[in-house]
């Protein structure tokens, strides 16, 4: 039996380590490189440096961003009355897009997973608190997951935040139980920010 020759091999043995990459998969993405303009894949190997290189994490809203502050934090235009709080960039991007929203971010890098050993202090809960504490914020509106993870974060979050005197809301149910917020369509999104009930 032939084997895969080496250079061909190590990259699917890379590519295979990706989410949602099998062996198939990674074999045709390396024939498609093999095949493609060097410039092509000069291109792509470049832009995945770069975006190592040049991504950050905001200190105030801890989204992951080109610059710090990020682009939300720093816009002046924006309420700072109303932070809303999502579990990853991902779902903050996603609120974005809903057009549904004009105030500021919190991301919480995660959700609250006993089980798996994700507790608060893994989460960005004191990053979020350490904004609450000036009274510039009114509403914290948690928009985290409707998935059990998520309902537990946002319990433990209104339990935290409700003494300092925020209001908490909760993004309004209607996004189906287990949805992942990255994946909601807009429209559907944005009703349900309109629909946010306090906690
Ligand atoms: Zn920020």
């Amino acid at each position: 039996m032939a084997t895969v020759p080496k250079p061909l091999d190590r990259l699917i043995q890379e590519l295979v380590r990706l989410p949602g990459i099998g062996e198939k998969t990674a074999m045709r993405l390396a024939f498609h490189m093999l095949r493609a303009e060097r410039r092509e894949v000069e291109a792509l190997a470049a832009a995945m440096l770069a975006m190592r290189d040049e991504m950050t994490t905001c200190s105030l809203c801890c989204a992951l961003s080109a610059s710090d502050p990020c682009e939300i934090c720093g816009d002046s235009q924006r309420s700072g009355e109303i932070v809303c709080v999502v579990e990853d960039t991902a779902d903050q991007l996603a609120v974005e897009r809903s057009g549904s929203f004009r105030g500021r971010y919190h991301v919480l890098q995660g959700a609250l997973a006993p089980l798996d050993g994700v507790g608060p202090e893994d989460l960005r809960v004191r990053e979020l608190l350490a904004r609450l504490t000036d009274g510039a914020v009114k509403e914290v509106l948690v928009a985290t997951n409707p998935t059990a993870e998520g309902e537990a974060t946002a319990l433990y979050l209104a339990r935290l935040i409700k003494p300092l005197g925020v209001r908490v809301t909760r993004i309004a149910h209607g996004l189906p139980m287990g949805a992942d917020m990255e994946y909601v369509d807009t429209a559907t999104l944005g009703r349900a920010l309109e629909g946010r009930r306090d906690m």
